[in-house]
């Protein structure tokens, strides 16, 4: 079994997420005692949210290339970088080591496109919404992607960083989600992405007609295929 690197704590609520997923598919695949072999790295998220609101994307990704190279010396043989957002600077991270990096906007487009799906509806920071990030993974499938109308979007974004990221699920969120979820499908999407790592934490399955994806899920079933890889 290969080493998973996860630079984490962004949030570490969606950190915890991924390290349970990570070790229950390795038991699913290997069985017994079996667990996942992992090295973490996790941030103090409100340095990394600050540099966010800064603009400065160039700092945030000499940290996270930084971290990626911990990573790498202490072991890692493939690299997660848990959260959709900070995918804006996956390029330094990728160049900043030489093993292999699980990109989330390619993985999360592959399991779009294998289910079909035309029109994906976002669901993510505003960042992430409204950065390339998805329309170029999901443009190479020849997929549209539909964002939320602006008022439905501030509220997806504010419930991230004011409650998802602190811990918080609430019930009113989870209605409020339902109707962008629903506002969504009425425009065409049939399909959702919960394109931040959190969301998965508040809506699932029976949160919307159309099927929804999952992006920390997906990300942790495609670095346990690499890593249980012949
Ligand atoms: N985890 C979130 C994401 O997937 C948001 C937190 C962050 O800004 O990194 O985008």
């Amino acid at each position: 079994m290969r080493t998973i690197g996860l630079l984490g704590g962004m949030s570490w609520e969606s950190s915890a997420e991924y390290y349970r997923l990570l070790n229950e598919l390795v038991r699913e695949r290997l069985g017994g005692t079996h667990s996942a072999r992992c090295v973490i790295w996790s941030a103090d998220f409100a340095e990394i949210e600050a540099l966010q609101e800064a603009g400065d994307w160039d700092a945030a990704g000499a940290l996270l290339a930084g971290a990626a190279r911990g990573l790498e010396g202490a072991g890692a043989e493939l690299l997660l970088l848990g959260t959709n957002t900070m995918h804006r600077v996956a390029p330094q991270v990728r160049a900043a080591v030489g093993i292999p990096f699980l990109h989330l906007g390619e993985v999360t487009a592959a399991a779009v496109a294998a289910a079909g799906v035309r029109r994906a509806g976002l669901l993510g920071t505003a960042y992430t919404m409204s950065g390339p990030l998805y329309p170029e993974a999901l443009g190479a499938h020849g997929i549209e992607v539909l964002a939320p109308e602006p008022g439905d979007a501030a509220l997806v974004h504010r419930v991230i960083y004011d409650e998802l990221v602190r811990g918080v699920v609430s019930d009113a969120a989870r209605a409020a989600y339902r109707e962008v979820i629903a506002r969504l499908e009425a425009r065409g999407a049939d399909g959702v992405i919960l394109g931040c790592t959190e969301i998965e934490l508040l809506v699932g399955p029976g949160d919307a007609r159309v099927p929804l994806f999952a992006t920390t899920r997906l990300h942790c079933e495609a670095a346990v295929d690499a890593a249980l890889a012949p």
